[in-house]
This record gives structure tokens, C-alpha cells and sequence, in this order.
């Protein structure tokens, strides 16, 4: 079901009004709000509940509006733009002056994105620069269906888009490009080899607590689900299900492909997931928000391969871990 074009108009005009409009992007839903309106963007963070200094992403309609927004755009930044964009790519640079405080939660520097689905591109095209946070509360599973965002959100946003599932189901890919360096600041819908085979280099990993922990010795729970979740090896996975199951425990287990151990037999709720990573991650937070409704004690993942193509899925994963009480 994908919204009709007099429903984006009405979206639009509710944007250019100072609204909150939930919209598809190929990535995530995104909530979003004109990135020039400071009462816009204020009401973003105080929707999401997120904390003021976690800066937003500015959406652009299309590349040319890159000076607008950055300046001293070095040449890899216009490479990587104009090879992956539209799409899951965002573009850290130093910022115009133009760019609100509130946007950038007062750095220097401004993340910078084109997103790829066509009702979000008709809404940015018809409004001018949209901030689009995803679509959920702050440290909450990010939605990739617009029940998702109606579950979480309805009564807060003006509106919401509906574009069916996201393609791509885990949030952008971020690069930093200040400095003279490209650092790899989250990995996310488009892989690291496809940003390296491009620029015929390396890509520095940004150390990930420069955004996981705001406050010493604190775990933000990121992508969280309310239902705590375990990572275990293939080879563990059962027999800690078995273990739960006899204290008592109502778990599910997430496993990669079939279920050829027989879980489903031995009285393990199990889920067979995708055994490629694309499309594991298309599917992910879809899986995690169903079974937070399930009423579990956990749930129990198998480790996905640790290998460059699961970077974003394992990281989601690991972050979505975090809210375990330590054992
Ligand atoms: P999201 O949580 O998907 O809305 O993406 C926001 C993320 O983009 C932040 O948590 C930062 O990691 C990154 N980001 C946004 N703006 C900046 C910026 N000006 N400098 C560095 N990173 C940024
Ligand atoms: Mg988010």
C-alpha cells in the first residue's frame, strides 16, 4: 500500500506548515520535519524523547543541494554522492551556516542524505530539506512498516505515509569525510566494500563508542527491543533454549536458515532467518517487533558470520543486546 499523490501534497503542505510527518524511506520510516523550522525540529526530539545533542541527518532532494548545506566538499564526498545517492549512504561534512544548531546538535559538521524511495523523494522534492530521525521513540526498535510507526506513534505525528516494508530494513550507512579522512562512523544498508571498491581505498573504523556510550560507564540502548535479547553461537543456541525452557522461561530463538537441528520439535519456538545478509537485515526489526509483543522472557540469536557483509546486521545486533542485565 503506497500513499497516493494527493496524500503526499497533504503531507507536504502539512511540512511546509511547521508539521511532524512520518514518511518510507528505503532505509528505515523517518520522522520527519522541515530541517529551516527550529519549532519543527524542536518537536522532532521531544516526539522521539531523544536527547538534544544526537544530531539529525538532513535529507536532501538530490546532490545538487550539497553545496547548500556543506562546504569544502572534498572530491570523494561528490564520488561516493553521486555513486550511491539516491540510497543508504549519508555524507558527514563540515556544515554552512545555515544549518541549525538544533540540527547538528551544535557541531561543525552536517550528516547529509538522499534517500532512494519514491514517496520519500516526492515529499522532499515538494517541500524543499526534511530532518528524518527514524520514526520511534529514542533507544526503541526503529519501524520498517508504517503499522510499525502507527503502533508507537500515531496520536503524536500529523500524519503518516504509508510506502510498505523497507527494502533495505536497517538504517544508512554513515561516513564521515572531515579532516581529509573517510571513517566509517555506523555501518548500515550499503556495505563497506561497495564504498572501498569505489574510492580504491580503506576505510577507517570509527572506534564505536564514540556513539554508544554518552555517559561514562552507560550503555545507550540502541535499536533495543523491550524483550531482552542474547547472542549465542550456533552450537550453543539449543541447548541455552533447552536450559531457559526448563526454568520455565517463554523464549523464541532466531536461527539461520532451516531448521535442520529439529528445534521446532524439541518445543523451541524457532524462527528460520535469512542466510544472506541483505536479507536478514530486510527483515530484522520487523522480527523484533513482532516477538516484542509476544510476551517473551528473550530472545535467543544465533550469531550471524562474522564476516564484512553482516557489519551492519551484527552491529544492530550487538546494540540490540546491550539492554541484557549482566549475568
Ligand atoms: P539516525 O539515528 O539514523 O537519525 O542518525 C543520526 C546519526 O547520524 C547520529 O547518531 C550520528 O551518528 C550521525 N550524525 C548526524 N549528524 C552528524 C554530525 N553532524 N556529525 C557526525 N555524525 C552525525
Ligand atoms: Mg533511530
Amino acid at each position: 500500500m503506497t500513499a497516493s499523490a494527493d496524500e503526499v501534497k497533504r503531507a507536504a503542505a502539512l511540512l511546509r506548515a511547521g508539521g511532524v510527518v512520518a514518511f518510507p524511506t528505503e532505509t528505515v520510516y523517518g520522522l520527519g520535519a522541515e530541517a529551516t523550522n527550529l519549532e519543527a525540529v524542536r518537536r522532532v526530539f521531544a516526539i522521539k524523547e531523544r536527547p538534544t545533542d544526537h544530531p539529525l541527518i538532513v535529507h536532501l532532494a538530490t546532490a545538487q543541494g550539497l553545496e547548500d548545506w556543506a562546504r569544502d566538499i572534498p572530491a570523494t564526498a561528490r564520488l561516493l554522492a553521486g555513486t550511491f545517492w539516491p540510497g543508504p549512504l549519508t555524507l558527514v561534512l563540515p556544515r554552512q551556516p545555515r544549518v541549525l544548531d538544533a540540527v547538528t546538535g551544535g557541531q561543525d559538521s552536517v550528516a547529509l542524505r538522499v534517500p532512494a524511495h519514491p514517496v520519500a523523494r516526492d515529499l522532499i522534492a515538494a517541500t524543499g530539506t526534511l530532518v528524518a530521525p527514524s520514526a520511534n521513540r529514542f533507544g526503541r526498535v526503529s519501524p520498517t512498516t508504517a503499522q510499525h510507526v502507527r503502533d508507537e506513534l500515531e496520536s503524536k505525528v500529523d500524519m503518516i505515509l504509508d510506502g510498505g516494508p523497507c527494502r533495505v530494513g536497517v538504517e544508512s550507512t554513515i561516513v564521515s569525510l572531515l579532516h581529509g579522512k573517510v571513517v566509517l562512523l555506523r555501518p548500515g544498508g550499503l556495505s563497506v566494500e561497495a564504498l572501498e571498491s569505489t574510492l580504491h581505498q580503506k576505510i577507517e573504523m570509527a572506534p564505536p563508542t564514540g556513539y554508544k556510550v554518552r555517559v561514562p560507564g552507560t550503555l545507550a540502548s540502541h535499536y533495543a527491543p523491550a524483550t531482552p535479547l542474547e547472542i549465542h553461537p550456533a552450537d550453543a543456541l539449543g541447548r541455552r533454549a533447552l536450559q531457559r525452557i526448563r526454568q520455565g522461561h517463554k523464549v523464541a530463538v532466531l536461527k539461520l536458515g532451516a531448521d535442520d537441528e529439529g528445534f521446532a520439535s524439541s518445543g523451541i519456538m524457532t524462527f528460520p532467518m535469512p542466510t544472506g545478509a541483505g536479507e536478514y537485515g530486510r527483515v530484522l526489526y520487523a522480527t523484533l517487533h513482532r516477538l516484542d509483543h509476544a510476551g517473551l522472557h528473550a530472545v535467543l540469536v544465533e550469531a550471524p558470520p562474522d564476516t564484512p557483509e553482516w557489519l551492519a546486521v551484527r552491529d544492530r545486533l550487538t546494540r540490540a543486546a546491550c539492554n541484557l542485565p549482566k549475568a
